[in-house]
């Protein structure tokens, strides 16, 4: 099974990869994560990639490309992943149709203002990236990842500027991408306007009874 999970900056693609990685066995490939992880290094490289992240642009398709084509090799891939934030725009999808094919595209969505809300909210953790939110996900101490004690902190993205510039590309770049998928019959549509906190095994199930074809369009989930 490899799916691919498209959406808004902010609408909880990553949460929900995080959680249904779990549910079906396969590992969770975020190219954002991919990247904070380059930026770790100490080269001319991982620096320009860091400033073109913080400022909210596109990193380039050479490097996504390389690092996509590294990681889909990996033994854990083989029964199948899911791709959150890759591919964002046409040649990315275009490239990565040459690598592998897609079996599943889930396309996220959400109200305006829970978009808003669940960006400016969002903290992570710095070691294990788990995703929490100020009010809506709260970790059980404050400040500290429920899963490994590190801290937690804002990304540097999610600061107005950059969401701001990250949601102007989103329309232009990603946005098309949803025809794209939708032409080639991959598409299902799933809007999830509550935190995950509330609803996290109804999303289970209900993209498990997709993928396995027990029904043919997800909707709302409420
Ligand atoms: P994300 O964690 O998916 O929100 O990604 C954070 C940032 O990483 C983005 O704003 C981009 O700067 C960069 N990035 C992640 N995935 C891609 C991609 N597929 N193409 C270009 N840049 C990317």
């Amino acid at each position: 099974m490899k799916l691919l999970f498209l959406g808004s900056p902010g609408v909880g693609k990553g949460t929900y990869a995080q959680v249904m990685t779990k549910a079906l066995n396969i590992p969770h490939i975020s190219t954002g994560d991919l990247l904070r992880n380059e930026t770790q290094k100490d080269t001319k490289l991982s620096k320009e990639i860091e400033e073109t992240m913080n400022q909210g642009g596109l990193v380039s398709d050479k490097i996504l490309l390389q690092l996509i084509k590294t990681r889909i090799k990996e033994e854990d891939c083989e029964n199948g992943f899911i791709l959150d934030g890759f591919p964002r725009t046409k040649n990315q999808a275009e490239e990565l149709g040459k690598l592998t094919g897609i079996t599943h595209v889930l396309n996220f969505k959400a109200n305006d203002e829970v978009i808003i809300e669940r960006l400016s909210g969002r903290i992570i953790c710095k070691n294990c990236k788990t995703i929490f939110h100020k009010t809506g996900n709260k970790p059980k101490i404050e400040n500290t990842c429920d899963k490994c004690g590190s801290e937690l902190h804002q990304r540097e993205d999610d600061k107005p500027e950059s969401v701001k510039k990250r949601l102007k590309i989103y329309k232009e770049k990603t946005e098309p991408l949803i025809t794209h998928y939708n032409d080639k019959g991959l598409l299902v549509e799933i809007t999830i306007n509550k935190p995950i906190s509330e609803i996290r095994e109804k999303v289970i199930l209900e993209i498990k009874s997709y993928l396995e074809g027990k029904t043919d369009k997800i909707g709302e989930i409420k």
